[in-house]
């Protein structure tokens, strides 16, 4: 189902919850959400639709990725200033971020996985991870 992207500060500061397998309706949504805005949208979390579970999804290469309860486990590489923006306000911001990360998470089908990720892919995660915990560029 397609929602409505919060753009509300105070809403999207709170700090996620754990999901489970009864939050994977989220997912759905979160990807209908997603494809509506494709030509600008690289990652969403599900708070900017309202659902303050830890569950972002992520274009890893052009492949959408699906994580559940991300956590980073270790980074490392450059930790540089990169300039983003997000859905839930205007323009750029400049933030840092670590070129490479291991991240553990849970996939679409609840199943356990650890990843390590870098460069743009990298980001997009900090970046969901972030609003996960109610951080905003
Ligand atoms: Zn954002």
């Amino acid at each position: 189902m397609l929602r409505e992207i919060i753009t509300d500060q105070f809403l999207l500061s709170g700090q996620s919850t754990e999901a489970t397998k009864d939050d994977l309706y989220i997912v759905q949504d979160l990807k209908d959400t997603m494809h509506s805005r494709q030509e600008f949208c690289v990652g969403m979390a599900a708070n900017m639709i309202n659902e303050h579970k830890r569950i972002i999804i992520v274009m890893d290469n052009s492949k959408e990725l699906v994580m559940i309860n991300p956590i980073v486990m270790k980074t490392s590489g450059r930790h540089y200033e990169a300039e983003e923006a997000c859905l839930c306000h205007q323009g750029t911001k400049k933030t840092k971020r670590y070129e490479k990360i291991k991240v553990q998470y849970y996939d679409e089908n609840f199943k356990i996985k650890i990843k390590t990720f870098s460069d743009v892919t990298a980001q997009i995660i900090q970046h969901e991870i972030d609003h996960c915990n109610g951080i905003l560029i």
